[in-house]
């Protein structure tokens, strides 16, 4: 029961008070919409990043003219509709792509030696054609795509790395040897396979099918953070060795 000495409050004081939370909401949503397009980078510095915010038809790729670094193409396996593998505790593979595909990008923008991209950043369908054309038009100087392999057997397990041109050998083998390294998975070695993301790219292009998600040992370790930080590494090695050698 309402005590009828506390007085209530007048109905147009009530409205007021709805009317200010509604433009409060509002203003918090745009400040939230306005920090999504900024990346922190390694400084903690906020920096925009007009390449990762547009949709990737859109982007403006006419900074690879006055580039300063190696353009490197990150391009996280899948995405969107399309999850990949399904992992043995059902996770899936275009979560791991993109989470190990924004380690890569995150050590290499600290590098002033690189240039990185990403074909997406977020949980984006992309066809396989539209992420080589954009390596191609980014005139990428090495383009990695990231994968997590799959089997009906979960026994199966190890690291592959596939290329298609002769051109892409000498990246696929120097990734691959420090990508066995950090994974500690069998190496199932580096082959030739005409994927469909790799036969469309003009540039040297490589294929990383890291492990299997359907091993559940090598599921686990695949998701693993600190796991995911050396591997990522490991392909950041790898590019710093390939490029020193070139
Ligand atoms: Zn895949």
């Amino acid at each position: 029961m309402i005590d009828p000495n506390i007085r209530q409050r007048p109905a147009y004081r009530k409205g007021l008070w709805f009317r200010n939370m509604v433009i409060l909401l509002g203003v918090v949503a745009l400040i939230a919409i306005f920090l999504n397009q900024f990346d922190l980078n390694s400084t903690g510095r906020l920096v925009v990043d007009p390449v990762l915010s547009a949709p990737i038809g859109e982007r403006d790729v006419t900074v690879a003219s006055h580039k300063s670094g190696h353009t490197i193409v990150i391009d996280a396996g899948h995405g969107g509709k399309d999850p990949g593998a399904n992992g043995a505790s059902g996770a899936e593979e275009k979560d791991y792509t993109l989470a190990l595909a924004k380690k890569v990008y995150a050590l290499l923008q600290q590098d002033p030696k690189f240039d990185p991209y990403m074909t997406r950043n977020d949980d984006t369908f992309l066809d396989l054609d539209e992420r080589s054309a954009y390596s191609n038009q980014l005139e990428a100087d090495a383009f990695l795509s990231i994968h997590g392999n799959t089997y009906t057997n979960p026994n199966i397990s190890g690291t592959e790395t596939y290329y298609d041109s002769l051109i892409s050998i000498p990246l696929a083998e120097t990734i691959h040897s420090k990508l066995i390294e950090a994974t500690g998975f069998p190496d199932r070695g580096v082959k030739q396979e005409q994927w469909r993301v790799l036969v469309g790219s003009e540039r040297p292009s490589i294929l990383l099918e890291v492990g299997f998600m359907t091993n559940p040992q090598e599921e686990a370790k695949m998701l693993d953070n600190a796991r995911q930080d050396r591997v990522a590494q490991a392909i950041v090695d790898g590019l710093k060795q390939y490029f020193e050698g070139k």
